[in-house]
């Protein structure tokens, strides 16, 4: 498969960039508001050098040890923010809290304490969602939204992290509709929690086919892959 040139991700990330703006623009939202998470998973180092020479400081990644071994490649861009979007496993908490300053998919306590529990006191807080399962398809990892409140009081609680939002990757459709469904959902859910008097103020919603369905839902953060960097290497 050929790799994109440098021009291509540039030119990519600036059509992403547009997006943004209009489905912004279309909400009668600041483009400010909406941060973008470049999701670089099974793409090389240098795919996301391309992507930092072009202005994006944002990246997501899914697997812990192609994080790190990326990470290490890159120790060079220090003002990169790393956030941790995959499922995590409990055994494999403290190079997450280690090496990440977000982390958008906790999704049980068990995982949060560990990583409250392990987050280097030199480091600021763990920026943090709770992953909640939107469509309430068991296959899917995430909270569901009947237990939301028991665990974002818990985390609320956990001195090193400092609780953010939530997060949510709803079932794939092509419907414009059922997008603005799910992701209406997970905006209620974040106004109920701060109903309750958290102070929480992330949506992290939309990936690359249907950021513009999110961010018209309030999506604060949208986690774009495929649209950046083409599509994933498959291991
Ligand atoms: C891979 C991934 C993305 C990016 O998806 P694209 O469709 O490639 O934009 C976003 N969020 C999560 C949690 C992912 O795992």
């Amino acid at each position: 498969m050929d790799r994109p040139t440098n021009h291509t991700i540039a030119e990519a990330l600036a059509k992403v960039t547009a997006r943004i703006h209009q489905a912004a623009q279309a909400a009668g939202r600041k483009c400010e508001t909406v941060r973008l998470i470049a999701v670089s998973k099974t793409q090389p180092a240098e795919a996301v050098t391309q992507a930092y020479a072009s202005g994006q400081r944002d990246f997501g990644e899914n697997y812990v040890q192609e994080a790190l071994e990326k990470q290490a490649a890159l120790v060079g861009l220090a003002d990169i923010q790393w956030h941790f979007i995959g499922p995590i496993q409990s055994n494999k908490t403290r190079p997450i809290a280690e090496n990440f300053t977000w982390i958008h998919s906790i999704d049980r306590e068990k995982v949060a304490q560990r990583l409250n529990d392990q987050r280097p006191l030199n480091l600021p807080p763990l920026q943090v969602c709770l992953q909640v399962n939107i469509d309430d398809e068991s296959t899917k990892s995430g909270v569901s939204l009947e237990d939301l409140p028991a665990l974002a009081k818990a985390v609320s609680q956990m001195p090193r992290l400092q609780l953010r939002g939530l997060m949510a990757i709803p079932a794939a459709s092509n419907s414009q509709e059922q997008q603005l469904m799910a992701f209406a959902k997970l905006r209620h859910a974040l106004g109920e929690l701060q109903a309750q008097g958290y102070k929480v103020d992330t949506l992290s919603m939309g990936m690359s086919g249907d950021l513009e369905a999110a961010i018209a839902e309030g999506s604060t953060m949208v986690r774009v892959g495929t649209d950046i960097f083409g599509p994933r290497i498959k291991p």
